[in-house]
């Protein structure tokens, strides 16, 4: 089904073929025709699903048929977890509007107020955002709200996660009751669904639209997960052996800790491989270029904090290494979908360790299959990691990392809700 039978104009389908998009992706398929018609969303789909052409082509072809703009006035406010997504999504809009005559632009920490201010007094159409800052610049007064057509909450899983709830509850109070209501997440647990309650009454309309593109507890069919145990003292040794025998083309590599990212690049450079890291403590300048020399592919192998790393899009990404595995399964899911996104092949190597155990088994239970083991000669473990227990239930609770203010502490909880098929839901308001 080509886009233009999704009811796009045709500047829009031109953007997009521009962009070598040929085919819509089943949450395009599904998602634009419901919100050109002006219903709320609520879905659940994983980043790399093509979502974010899913929300803005259809908001795109809505505007673009009435403009009209008043100085600090914004008509759609996309809200996501992180500055990089932020500026991810910004990038995008601008890529499929650019045949139109709309304004987006981001907003975000880490920057100067001023230019954003600037650019919001001439009103912008498509405002993308994070939470803090836009709740600053709306203290300031530098934008007003009042004639938002439409709300979209990108990664709402995230949000919650990252303590944003009552940073978004603030935000909605301040919007008008008459908008349409886009919610995306990669998995809908409680506290993405509390959020969803929690929003001001008569919100949401009564023939919200759920879908459910990719089973939360599933990954890409095209990402080949493998996973190595290691001693935890060899990992390093064990990147740098696969970087160079595998002679990876590229990589992007997760890790829990910011000391331990600066030191990775340290370990690597020992070993003539040249890598950078992001991490919440280096500058929103520096974190862009880091990133720009990653998508161009001037920079090939970039450390990342899992926080620091959301949100990044790199169409081309072949390889995702989990140098450490992290707690919870969503975030896993989360990492690797930065590979094989719509439709180009992948590969998620996990780094075991014995003390990842349960990590493993809480992972490898939410896939409901266990990852493939390699082993890779001269990397025999001294302590084994066993076989997971695919039905595991944790008890523990995860560490408490202290967290950069930018780097914002997950929550505790993540227990999930089933899954919802496409359904409407009739005379139950969901969202108020
Ligand atoms: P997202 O899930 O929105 O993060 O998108 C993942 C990647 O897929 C991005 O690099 C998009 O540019 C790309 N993409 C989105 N829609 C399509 C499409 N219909 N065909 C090919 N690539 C797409």
């Amino acid at each position: 089904m080509p886009f233009l039978n999704l009811g796009l104009c045709k500047p829009i389908v031109q953007a997009i073929e521009d962009l070598g998009y040929t085919t819509p992706t089943p949450i395009q398929k599904q998602a634009i025709a419901i919100i050109i018609s002006g219903k709320d969303l609520i879905a659940t789909a994983q980043t790399g699903t093509g979502k974010t052409a899913a929300f803005v082509l259809p908001i795109l072809e809505i505007f673009n048929k009435q403009r009209q703009l008043r100085g600090k006035r914004i008509r759609a406010l996309i809200l996501t977890p992180t500055r990089e997504l932020a500026v991810q999504v910004a990038a995008n809009v601008a890529d499929y509007s650019k045949h139109l005559t709309l304004s987006s632009m981001a907003v975000y920490g880490g920057i100067d107020t001023e230019p954003q201010k600037q650019r919001l007094s001439e009103g912008i159409d498509i405002l993308v955002a994070t939470p803090g800052r836009l709740l600053d610049l709306a203290h300031q007064r530098a934008l007003y709200f009042d004639e938002l057509e439409v709300l979209v909450l990108d990664e709402a899983d995230r949000m919650v996660d990252m303590g944003f709830g009552a940073e978004i509850n603030k935000i909605i109070e301040r919007l008008p009751e008459a908008r349409q209501n886009l919610l995306f997440s990669a998995t809908m647990s409680d506290e993405v669904l509390a959020l969803v309650d929690g929003f001001s009454d008569g919100a949401m309309s009564s023939t919200a639209v759920e879908l459910s593109i990719s089973p939360k507890t599933t990954t890409a069919p095209n990402i080949e997960q493998w996973l190595i145990t290691v001693d935890k003292d060899r990992k390093s040794a064990l990147l740098s052996h696969l970087i160079t025998d595998q002679k990876w083309d590229q990589a992007l590599i997760f890790i829990e800790k910011k000391h331990g990212a600066a030191k990775l690049v340290d370990q690597l450079s020992k070993r003539d491989i040249v890598a950078d890291a992001i991490h919440g403590d280096k500058s929103q300048a520096s974190r862009e270029k880091i990133l720009a020399d990653f998508k161009s592919g001037k920079l090939k192998y970039l450390v990342a904090t899992g926080v620091a790393a959301r949100g990044i899009d790199i169409g081309e990404l072949s390889r995702v290494v989990n140098y450490d595995m992290p707690f919870k399964p969503e975030e896993y899911i989360h990492r690797i979908g930065r590979t094989g996104r719509a439709g180009a092949a992948g590969e998620a190597i996990s780094f075991v360790a014995w003390g990842d155990f349960k990590n493993l088994c809480a992972i490898e239970s939410r896939l409901n299959h266990v990852i493939n083991r390699k082993e890779v000669d001269g990397f025999p473990v001294r302590k084994v990691v066993p076989v997971s227990i695919l039905n595991y239930v944790r008890k523990n609770k995860p560490p408490q990392p202290k967290y950069h203010s930018q780097d914002r502490a997950p929550s505790n909880t993540s227990a999930t809700k089933a899954e919802h098929g496409p359904e409407t839901r009739k005379n139950k308001n969901i969202w108020g």
